[in-house]
Protein backbone atom coordinates (compact mmCIF):
# COMPACT_ATOMS: atom_id res chain seq x y z
CA UNK A 1 0.00 0.00 0.00
CA UNK A 2 3.13 2.17 0.61
CA UNK A 3 4.30 2.20 -2.43
CA UNK A 4 1.04 3.99 -3.84
CA UNK A 5 2.49 6.70 -2.24
CA UNK A 6 4.50 7.88 -4.86
CA UNK A 7 7.42 9.66 -5.26
CA UNK A 8 9.10 13.05 -4.56
CA UNK A 9 6.87 14.88 -7.11
CA UNK A 10 7.23 18.64 -6.75
CA UNK A 11 11.21 17.99 -5.62
CA UNK A 12 11.81 15.89 -9.16
CA UNK A 13 10.75 18.64 -11.18
CA UNK A 14 13.03 21.03 -9.54
CA UNK A 15 15.57 17.96 -10.10
CA UNK A 16 14.94 17.13 -13.92
CA UNK A 17 15.28 21.36 -14.46
CA UNK A 18 18.49 21.18 -12.71
CA UNK A 19 19.16 17.99 -14.59
CA UNK A 20 18.95 19.95 -18.22
CA UNK A 21 20.73 23.08 -17.25
CA UNK A 22 23.57 20.92 -15.63
CA UNK A 23 25.18 20.18 -18.58
CA UNK A 24 28.48 22.10 -17.94
CA UNK A 25 28.02 20.22 -14.63
CA UNK A 26 28.06 23.63 -12.19
CA UNK A 27 27.58 23.41 -9.00
CA UNK A 28 24.02 22.12 -7.94
CA UNK A 29 23.48 24.91 -5.53
CA UNK A 30 24.66 28.30 -7.84
CA UNK A 31 21.83 27.25 -9.99
CA UNK A 32 19.63 26.75 -7.55
CA UNK A 33 20.36 29.82 -6.27
CA UNK A 34 19.24 31.38 -9.41
CA UNK A 35 15.86 30.16 -8.50
CA UNK A 36 13.18 32.98 -8.93
CA UNK A 37 11.14 31.95 -5.92
CA UNK A 38 13.51 32.28 -2.67
CA UNK A 39 16.66 34.97 -2.77
CA UNK A 40 18.96 35.78 0.09
CA UNK A 41 17.46 38.31 2.42
CA UNK A 42 19.47 41.59 2.67
CA UNK A 43 21.02 40.89 6.14
CA UNK A 44 21.33 37.15 5.26
CA UNK A 45 24.16 35.31 7.27
CA UNK A 46 26.25 32.45 6.59
CA UNK A 47 24.67 29.32 8.64
CA UNK A 48 27.64 28.01 10.45
CA UNK A 49 27.93 23.79 10.67
CA UNK A 50 24.61 22.78 12.18
CA UNK A 51 23.75 20.48 14.52
CA UNK A 52 20.68 19.86 12.36
CA UNK A 53 17.77 20.06 14.92
CA UNK A 54 14.78 21.15 12.62
CA UNK A 55 11.51 22.39 13.54
CA UNK A 56 8.41 23.66 11.91
CA UNK A 57 6.82 26.18 13.99
CA UNK A 58 2.26 26.55 12.52
CA UNK A 59 3.60 26.35 9.16
CA UNK A 60 1.23 26.89 6.12
CA UNK A 61 2.04 27.69 2.61
CA UNK A 62 0.59 27.79 -0.67
CA UNK A 63 2.32 27.92 -3.99
CA UNK A 64 0.36 30.49 -5.51
CA UNK A 65 -2.10 33.14 -3.97
CA UNK A 66 -5.63 33.00 -4.29
CA UNK A 67 -4.87 28.91 -3.85
CA UNK A 68 -5.88 26.73 -1.13
CA UNK A 69 -3.01 26.09 1.48
CA UNK A 70 -0.60 22.63 0.43
CA UNK A 71 0.12 22.81 4.00
CA UNK A 72 -1.96 23.86 6.91
CA UNK A 73 -0.37 24.53 10.03
CA UNK A 74 2.43 21.97 9.98
CA UNK A 75 3.92 22.38 13.71
CA UNK A 76 6.80 19.22 14.36
CA UNK A 77 10.26 19.02 16.20
CA UNK A 78 13.11 17.00 15.39
CA UNK A 79 16.51 16.25 17.31
CA UNK A 80 20.08 16.52 15.75
CA UNK A 81 20.73 13.22 14.43
CA UNK A 82 17.09 12.30 14.89
CA UNK A 83 15.29 10.09 11.54
CA UNK A 84 12.04 10.83 10.48
CA UNK A 85 9.52 9.04 8.80
CA UNK A 86 6.92 11.35 5.97
CA UNK A 87 4.02 9.26 4.85
CA UNK A 88 1.34 10.06 3.31
CA UNK A 89 -0.78 9.53 -0.08
CA UNK A 90 0.28 11.81 -3.13
CA UNK A 91 -0.24 15.27 -2.96
CA UNK A 92 -0.30 15.10 0.78
CA UNK A 93 2.35 17.38 0.59
CA UNK A 94 5.55 15.44 1.95
CA UNK A 95 7.88 16.94 -0.52
CA UNK A 96 6.35 20.46 -0.04
CA UNK A 97 7.97 20.00 3.20
CA UNK A 98 10.86 19.17 2.04
CA UNK A 99 10.85 22.22 -0.48
CA UNK A 100 10.33 24.23 2.35
CA UNK A 101 13.49 23.03 4.46
CA UNK A 102 15.98 23.42 1.54
CA UNK A 103 13.99 26.76 0.91
CA UNK A 104 13.40 26.70 -2.62
CA UNK A 105 9.96 27.94 -1.36
CA UNK A 106 9.64 30.04 1.87
CA UNK A 107 6.75 29.35 4.09
CA UNK A 108 3.77 31.44 3.86
CA UNK A 109 3.03 31.56 7.81
CA UNK A 110 4.93 30.38 10.38
CA UNK A 111 8.51 29.33 10.65
CA UNK A 112 11.08 26.98 9.46
CA UNK A 113 13.79 26.47 12.13
CA UNK A 114 17.64 25.09 11.68
CA UNK A 115 19.39 24.94 15.39
CA UNK A 116 16.55 27.35 15.94
CA UNK A 117 17.52 30.02 13.31
CA UNK A 118 15.09 30.85 10.64
CA UNK A 119 15.63 29.56 8.01
CA UNK A 120 15.48 32.90 5.66
CA UNK A 121 18.21 34.34 8.03
CA UNK A 122 20.49 32.14 5.71
CA UNK A 123 22.44 32.83 3.03
CA UNK A 124 20.68 29.91 0.53
CA UNK A 125 24.31 28.72 -0.26
CA UNK A 126 25.21 28.02 3.52
CA UNK A 127 21.95 26.25 3.98
CA UNK A 128 21.88 23.67 1.31
CA UNK A 129 25.37 23.19 2.26
CA UNK A 130 24.10 21.42 5.03
CA UNK A 131 21.87 18.78 3.36
CA UNK A 132 22.30 16.01 0.90
CA UNK A 133 19.37 14.75 -0.83
CA UNK A 134 19.86 10.95 -2.79
CA UNK A 135 15.99 10.62 -4.87
CA UNK A 136 14.56 7.90 -6.35
CA UNK A 137 16.50 7.73 -9.77
CA UNK A 138 19.66 9.79 -9.12
CA UNK A 139 20.90 11.94 -10.51
CA UNK A 140 23.84 11.32 -12.52
CA UNK A 141 25.76 13.49 -14.83
CA UNK A 142 28.35 13.39 -17.72
CA UNK A 143 31.87 12.38 -16.68
CA UNK A 144 33.63 10.16 -14.56
CA UNK A 145 32.78 8.29 -11.17
CA UNK A 146 35.29 10.70 -9.56
CA UNK A 147 33.51 13.59 -10.55
CA UNK A 148 30.03 12.16 -10.15
CA UNK A 149 31.48 11.54 -6.17
CA UNK A 150 33.17 14.86 -5.43
CA UNK A 151 30.47 16.83 -6.35
CA UNK A 152 29.22 17.51 -2.97
CA UNK A 153 33.42 18.06 -2.27
CA UNK A 154 35.00 18.70 -4.58
CA UNK A 155 38.11 19.26 -1.75
CA UNK A 156 38.07 15.38 -0.86
CA UNK A 157 41.21 13.53 -1.02
CA UNK A 158 41.37 10.24 -2.67
CA UNK A 159 41.75 8.72 0.64
CA UNK A 160 38.46 10.22 1.80
CA UNK A 161 36.80 9.06 -2.11
CA UNK A 162 38.25 5.69 -1.23
CA UNK A 163 36.92 5.55 1.79
CA UNK A 164 33.05 6.94 1.19
CA UNK A 165 32.97 4.38 -1.88
CA UNK A 166 33.80 1.02 0.37
CA UNK A 167 31.53 2.19 3.06
CA UNK A 168 29.07 2.30 0.32
CA UNK A 169 30.18 -1.13 -1.23
CA UNK A 170 30.31 1.51 -4.42
CA UNK A 171 34.06 -0.07 -4.58
CA UNK A 172 32.86 -3.73 -5.91
CA UNK A 173 31.23 -2.13 -8.53
CA UNK A 174 33.85 0.55 -9.39
CA UNK A 175 36.57 -2.29 -9.48
CA UNK A 176 34.21 -4.28 -12.30
CA UNK A 177 34.18 -1.20 -14.57
CA UNK A 178 36.73 -0.74 -17.16
CA UNK A 179 38.57 2.55 -15.68
CA UNK A 180 37.50 2.39 -12.06
CA UNK A 181 36.67 5.52 -10.51
CA UNK A 182 38.16 7.21 -13.69
CA UNK A 183 35.09 5.32 -15.75
CA UNK A 184 33.34 7.72 -18.16
CA UNK A 185 29.67 7.90 -17.56
CA UNK A 186 26.95 9.13 -19.72
CA UNK A 187 24.25 11.50 -18.45
CA UNK A 188 21.61 9.80 -16.38
CA UNK A 189 24.66 7.13 -15.79
CA UNK A 190 23.30 4.05 -18.55
CA UNK A 191 26.28 2.20 -17.94
CA UNK A 192 24.89 1.87 -13.92
CA UNK A 193 21.86 -0.43 -12.28
CA UNK A 194 19.12 2.02 -10.95
CA UNK A 195 20.34 -0.03 -7.28
CA UNK A 196 24.05 1.09 -8.49
CA UNK A 197 23.48 4.38 -9.35
CA UNK A 198 21.77 4.92 -5.93
CA UNK A 199 24.91 3.47 -4.24
CA UNK A 200 26.97 6.34 -6.02
CA UNK A 201 24.62 8.81 -4.66
CA UNK A 202 24.75 7.31 -1.13
CA UNK A 203 28.73 7.93 -1.86
CA UNK A 204 28.36 11.21 -2.96
CA UNK A 205 26.14 12.64 0.04
CA UNK A 206 28.45 10.74 2.42
CA UNK A 207 31.75 12.47 1.13
CA UNK A 208 30.06 16.12 1.22
CA UNK A 209 28.85 15.02 5.14
CA UNK A 210 25.80 17.10 5.55
CA UNK A 211 23.97 17.20 9.13
CA UNK A 212 21.06 16.99 7.25
CA UNK A 213 19.64 14.46 4.48
CA UNK A 214 16.98 14.04 2.80
CA UNK A 215 15.85 10.78 1.36
CA UNK A 216 13.46 9.44 -1.53
CA UNK A 217 13.25 6.07 -0.74
CA UNK A 218 13.48 3.84 -3.82
CA UNK A 219 10.47 1.87 -4.21
CA UNK A 220 12.24 0.25 -7.81
CA UNK A 221 13.05 -3.30 -7.42
CA UNK A 222 16.56 -4.51 -7.43
CA UNK A 223 18.20 -7.71 -7.11
CA UNK A 224 18.60 -8.84 -3.58
CA UNK A 225 22.03 -8.33 -3.27
CA UNK A 226 22.17 -4.58 -4.37
CA UNK A 227 19.01 -4.21 -2.46
CA UNK A 228 20.90 -5.79 0.52
CA UNK A 229 23.92 -3.59 0.06
CA UNK A 230 21.94 -0.92 -0.60
CA UNK A 231 20.21 -1.39 2.66
CA UNK A 232 23.67 -1.57 4.57
CA UNK A 233 25.00 1.36 2.98
CA UNK A 234 21.36 3.47 3.88
CA UNK A 235 22.23 2.54 7.61
CA UNK A 236 25.93 4.01 7.42
CA UNK A 237 24.60 7.51 5.63
CA UNK A 238 22.23 7.81 7.95
CA UNK A 239 23.92 7.31 11.20
CA UNK A 240 24.34 10.83 12.95
CA UNK A 241 22.96 12.91 10.67
CA UNK A 242 18.95 14.15 10.79
CA UNK A 243 17.21 12.23 7.83
CA UNK A 244 13.94 12.88 6.26
CA UNK A 245 12.70 9.82 4.30
CA UNK A 246 9.69 9.66 2.60
CA UNK A 247 9.47 6.32 3.21
CA UNK A 248 7.82 3.72 1.42
CA UNK A 249 8.84 0.68 3.36
CA UNK A 250 7.01 -0.04 6.21
CA UNK A 251 10.37 -1.48 8.21
CA UNK A 252 11.83 1.95 7.38
CA UNK A 253 9.14 3.52 8.63
CA UNK A 254 9.07 1.57 11.92
CA UNK A 255 12.61 2.39 12.66
CA UNK A 256 11.59 6.11 12.77
CA UNK A 257 12.20 8.34 15.40
CA UNK A 258 9.43 10.24 13.98
CA UNK A 259 6.62 9.50 11.85
CA UNK A 260 4.62 11.85 10.43
CA UNK A 261 1.51 11.13 8.61
CA UNK A 262 0.41 14.04 6.36
CA UNK A 263 -2.84 13.67 5.03
CA UNK A 264 -4.42 16.56 2.96
CA UNK A 265 -1.73 19.30 4.15
CA UNK A 266 -2.00 18.43 7.60
CA UNK A 267 -0.11 16.37 10.38
CA UNK A 268 -2.45 13.85 10.75
CA UNK A 269 -0.56 12.08 13.11
CA UNK A 270 2.79 11.99 14.51
CA UNK A 271 4.69 9.68 16.94
CA UNK A 272 6.51 6.82 16.96
CA UNK A 273 5.55 3.13 15.51
CA UNK A 274 4.56 2.30 18.68
CA UNK A 275 2.80 4.92 19.73
CA UNK A 276 0.52 5.58 16.38
CA UNK A 277 -0.39 1.94 16.63
CA UNK A 278 -1.65 2.36 20.18
CA UNK A 279 -3.63 5.19 18.92
CA UNK A 280 -5.08 3.26 16.75
CA UNK A 281 -6.02 5.72 14.00
CA UNK A 282 -5.12 6.39 9.93
CA UNK A 283 -1.56 4.87 10.94
CA UNK A 284 -2.60 1.91 12.38
CA UNK A 285 -4.86 1.47 9.95
CA UNK A 286 -2.64 1.15 6.89
CA UNK A 287 -0.34 -0.84 9.03
CA UNK A 288 -2.93 -3.59 9.15
CA UNK A 289 -3.61 -3.29 5.80
CA UNK A 290 -0.20 -3.51 4.59
CA UNK A 291 0.29 -6.51 6.87
CA UNK A 292 -2.67 -8.42 5.64
CA UNK A 293 -2.00 -7.63 2.26
CA UNK A 294 1.76 -9.34 2.65
CA UNK A 295 0.32 -12.24 5.33
CA UNK A 296 -2.51 -12.74 1.58
CA UNK A 297 0.35 -12.96 -0.40
CA UNK A 298 2.15 -15.15 1.77
CA UNK A 299 -0.70 -17.57 1.73
CA UNK A 300 -0.91 -17.67 -1.53
CA UNK A 301 2.27 -18.29 -2.22
CA UNK A 302 2.20 -21.30 -0.13
CA UNK A 303 -0.43 -22.38 -1.39
CA UNK A 304 1.25 -22.88 -4.81
P1 LIG B 1 3.53 14.69 -1.99
O1 LIG B 1 5.00 14.87 -1.92
O2 LIG B 1 2.95 14.26 -0.67
O3 LIG B 1 3.10 13.78 -3.09
P2 LIG B 1 3.45 17.46 -2.83
O4 LIG B 1 4.07 18.19 -1.71
O5 LIG B 1 4.26 17.18 -4.03
O6 LIG B 1 2.82 16.09 -2.26
O7 LIG B 1 2.16 18.24 -3.31
C1 LIG B 1 1.23 18.82 -2.43
C2 LIG B 1 0.23 19.62 -3.26
O8 LIG B 1 0.88 20.75 -3.84
C3 LIG B 1 -0.37 18.84 -4.42
O9 LIG B 1 -1.70 19.21 -4.54
C4 LIG B 1 0.43 19.32 -5.61
O10 LIG B 1 -0.33 19.24 -6.78
C5 LIG B 1 0.74 20.76 -5.25
N1 LIG B 1 2.02 21.23 -5.83
C6 LIG B 1 3.22 20.64 -5.72
N2 LIG B 1 4.19 21.34 -6.33
C7 LIG B 1 3.58 22.44 -6.86
C8 LIG B 1 4.04 23.59 -7.60
N3 LIG B 1 5.33 23.74 -7.91
N4 LIG B 1 3.11 24.52 -7.95
C9 LIG B 1 1.81 24.39 -7.63
N5 LIG B 1 1.33 23.34 -6.91
C10 LIG B 1 2.18 22.37 -6.52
Amino acid sequence: LWRFWGPLSALSKVYSQLLSAMASAERIFEILDTEPEVKNEVKARELPQVRGDVSFKNVSFRYEENKPDVLKNVSFEVKAGQRVALVGPTGAGKSTIVNLLMRFYDASEGSVLIDGMDVKQATLESLRKQMGIVLQDSFIFAGTVEDNMRYGNEEASDEELQRAGESVRLDRIVSKLSDGYQTELEERGSKLSVGQRQLLAFGRVLLSDPRILILDEATSSVDTETEQHIQEALQKLLAGRTAFVIAHRLSTIKDADLILVIENGEVAEQGSHLELMKLGGLYANLVHTQLSMQESVMLQTNMN
